[in-house]
C-alpha cells in the first residue's frame, strides 16, 4: 500500500504513472480549460517519437498525436477536462492538490479520466522501448470538452482527419467503465440521447370558467401518462430497452385563479439500436397529435446509438484485461453519452475501458493508485496483442 508520503513525484519509489496522475490533478483543467495538460502529455509523446498536432475550436484545445504512417491505427482517446469540484468544503483536501489517502489518490480528474491518459502515456513508454519495429500506427486523440458542450472537440477533430483521410482502426476511450473492480465491465457501445422540448398551447382564462379557458395541463396530462407507460422496444441482444424519462414540466402563471396559457416540459429518449431518432420522433408526434395537442416540439440529439461488433479489438481488450487483472469482464452498453459517439460512425472499432467510476463528478473524487499501475499494464498488453505478431 503506498504511504503518504508517495505523492511525491520526486520520490523515486512513486511509479510513473502515478507521479504524472498527479501532475495532471494540480492543473485545474475545468471545461473548456486544459490548464496546459495537453502539452504536458506531448512533451512525453514527442520525447518517445510521435508528431504532435494542437488542433484548437474555440476555446477548445484538443491533441492529435501520432507516430507511424502504417495501417491499422491503434488510437487511445481521452479528454484532460474535468467537471467544477462542486462545494469545496465537502472535500477533504483540495481537489486540485492531490492527496494520497489509504492508497487512495484523491482529486478531480483522478478517476475521469486523468489516471487513464497517465496511465496510456507509462504505456506507450514501455511499449515502445520493448517494440520500437511494431506493425501499423499509435495515436493519441485527447479533447479538453468532453464534460462540456462537446461541439468543439473529439467531434471536430474527427471531421478534421476524416477531411485527410486519416483513419482509426481500433480506438480504446479511457473513460472510467469499471464498476466494483477494475476490469469488471469493458463498453462495447452506448445507447443514443435524444431529447425533446415541448411547448403545449392553450388559452388563459379565470379558473371558474373554464369553458371560456383551454387548459393544457389538463391538456396534456393524458398524453404524458400514455408516453411514460409506451413500451417503446424491448432492447436486444446488445442493448437494454429504450428509456423515456421527463426532467421538466412548467407551467401556471403563479395565480390560483388564473388557468395557464402555455406548458413547458422537456424530456430525453435513451434509446437503443433498435431505432432510427427519426421513428422514434414520428411516434411521440402521433401520440401527441392523437391528443389533439396544440404544440410546438424542439429535437435535440445528443448522439446516436453506437455498438462496435465483435472482433480483434473486443478479443484483445477481453484477454488484456482477463490476463493482466485476473477480472472477467462484462461487455456492457449501459451509462451515459461519451466521445465514442464521434468516433464510432467515422467506421472505427471502439471500446471503453478505465478505472472504476463509483466516485466520478462527485466531492473526494478518486482512484486507487494500484489500479493506475494496473491499467496501464491492460493498455500496454492490449498494444502487444495488436500490433505485435
Ligand atoms: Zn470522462
Amino acid at each position: 500500500m503506498p504511504g503518504d508520503n508517495e505523492t511525491d513525484p520526486a520520490d523515486s519509489r512513486t511509479p510513473a504513472e502515478i507521479s504524472l496522475l498527479l501532475e495532471l490533478i494540480r492543473r485545474p483543467s475545468i471545461t473548456p480549460d486544459d490548464s496546459g495538460c495537453q502539452e504536458l502529455l506531448a512533451e512525453r509523446l514527442r520525447n518517445i517519437g510521435f508528431e504532435c498536432e494542437s488542433m484548437v475550436f474555440g476555446d477548445v484545445t484538443n491533441l492529435w498525436a501520432r507516430k507511424g504512417k502504417e495501417s491499422p491505427v491503434l488510437c487511445f482517446a481521452g479528454h484532460t477536462d474535468v467537471v467544477p469540484p462542486g462545494n469545496l468544503a465537502e472535500w477533504r483536501s483540495d481537489p486540485f492538490e492531490p492527496q494520497s489517502r489509504d492508497g487512495n489518490i484523491y482529486g478531480r480528474g483522478s478517476a475521469d479520466m486523468k489516471s487513464s491518459l497517465a496511465a496510456t502515456i507509462v504505456a506507450l513508454e514501455r511499449f515502445l522501448n520493448q517494440y520500437p519495429e511494431h506493425a501499423g500506427s499509435l495515436a493519441l486523440l485527447i479533447t479538453s470538452d468532453e464534460e462540456g458542450p462537446a461541439r468543439d472537440g473529439t467531434l471536430k477533430v474527427i471531421n478534421t482527419l476524416q477531411a485527410r483521410n486519416e483513419h482509426i482502426d481500433w480506438c480504446v476511450l479511457g473513460e472510467p467503465s469499471s464498476s466494483e473492480t477494475l476490469g469488471d465491465i469493458i463498453r462495447v457501445g452506448r445507447r443514443g440521447s435524444l431529447s425533446g422540448m415541448l411547448t403545449v398551447k392553450g388559452i388563459q382564462g379565470h379558473v371558474a370558467y373554464p369553458q371560456l379557458a383551454d387548459n393544457p395541463i389538463a391538456r396534456f396530462a393524458p398524453a404524458l401518462a400514455e408516453l411514460l407507460e409506451t413500451e417503446w422496444d424491448s432492447g436486444n441482444d446488445s442493448f437494454p430497452p429504450t428509456s423515456f424519462q421527463v426532467v421538466d414540466i412548467q407551467s401556471g402563471v403563479g395565480a390560483p385563479n388564473v388557468t395557464p396559457a402555455e406548458l413547458k416540459a422537456r424530456f430525453n429518449f435513451r434509446y437503443s439500436t433498435v431505432w432510427e431518432h427519426a421513428g422514434l420522433r414520428e411516434k411521440t408526434e402521433a401520440l401527441l397529435d392523437r391528443h389533439r395537442l396544440n404544440y410546438d416540439l424542439q429535437w435535440h440529439l445528443s448522439g446516436k446509438p453506437f455498438l462496435t461488433e465483435p472482433g480483434q479489438l473486443i478479443d484483445a481488450t477481453v484477454q488484456a484485461v482477463r490476463e493482466v487483472t485476473g477480472v472477467d469482464p462484462e461487455l456492457s452498453t449501459g451509462g451515459g453519452t461519451s466521445d465514442g459517439r464521434f468516433i464510432s460512425p467515422a467506421g472505427s472499432e471502439v471500446v471503453e475501458f478505465g478505472p472504476v467510476n463509483a466516485s466520478i463528478h462527485k466531492v473526494n473524487e478518486h482512484v486507487r493508485a494500484d489500479d493506475v499501475v494496473v491499467l496501464s499494464r491492460v493498455y500496454e498488453r492490449i498494444m502487444q496483442l495488436l500490433l505485435t505478431d
